[in-house]
């Protein structure tokens, strides 16, 4: 039993963090900068630990970056406020994010200008049922062994869908419950305690208001774990934080 929940917390807390870190901070919103061998270590790590359900960078930065551009509006690849539930809200992100991967859709050159992370022989060995196939024989296998009763299998499709299902809770709750800091266009909100299981992503609104500044967090009692992670990778100088990033709080909660 120890080596399941072990197994399933590294897995959920590891995906997410490459999630947040990689794919949402760096490579859709650039909020630091990363010599090269770094931001390959970085992109073959979120391959890695994503393992079945790989996010392919370029397709998630450009959705993403749409996402902030059309934040709850039609063109929003994945507002709740347009779908009854969240997995219609999911099949809908998939369709989506399949196209710009397969280049059947190209994207807007307005989501292509800045830098985006493209490791093209990756992106094809992880986009691949077969590789895919073969992570998720990994995770059966690992319960196989390790699981006590029948019961702990009902974890296994998470695994399978590790990082699109931390995607839809962060899209869907993120932008439909909590509170508020900011009297902004969108429907985003911040979500505490229970944010800190996703490492900061629930802080939407906070992040919606100043998308650039790489601190989800702004009250003393909203901890953005990925970012307190980041700024130890920046003092060992294995990231460079933008200096405006470097303040301590960039903006102080606007009166409602
Ligand atoms: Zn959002
Ligand atoms: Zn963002």
């Amino acid at each position: 039993m120890t080596a399941i929940i072990l197994f399933f917390t590294l897995h959920w807390f590891l995906s997410l963090f490459f999630h947040s870190f990689f794919l949402h901070r760096y490579a859709s919103h650039q909020m630091y900068t990363a010599k090269p061998g770094w931001e390959k270590t970085f992109y073959f790590l979120t391959w890695f630990v994503q393992g079945s359900s790989f996010l392919v960078p370029r397709a998630y930065a450009v959705m993403h970056r749409m996402h902030h551009a059309y934040s709850d509006t039609e063109k929003d690849p994945h507002s709740p406020h347009f779908f009854k539930d969240i997995w219609h809200m999911m099949m809908h992100t998939a369709r989506i994010f399949s196209g710009f991967v397969t280049g059947k859709d190209v994207p807007d050159p307005e989501f292509t200008r800045e830098y985006l992370p493209v490791w093209d022989k990756l992106d094809k060995f992880g986009h691949n049922n077969i590789t895919r196939g073969l992570f998720i024989a990994v995770y059966i296998g690992f319960y196989i062994f390790f699981a006590p009763s029948f019961w702990w299998y009902l974890l296994l499709p998470v695994h399978f869908f590790m990082g699109p299902i931390q995607g839809a809770i962060v899209n869907w709750f993120g932008h439909k419950l909590g509170y508020r800091n900011y009297k902004i266009e969108d429907h985003s909100k911040n979500t505490t305690p229970w944010g800190i299981l996703l490492m900061g992503e629930l802080f939407q609104n906070n992040h919606h208001k100043a998308k650039d500044n790489a601190n989800f967090a702004r009250k003393w009692f909203e901890i953005d774990l990925t970012f307190l992670i980041m700024r130890v990778m920046h003092t060992l100088r294995i990231i460079q934080l933008k200096p405006v990033h470097l303040q301590k709080k960039t903006s102080l909660p606007e009166k409602p």
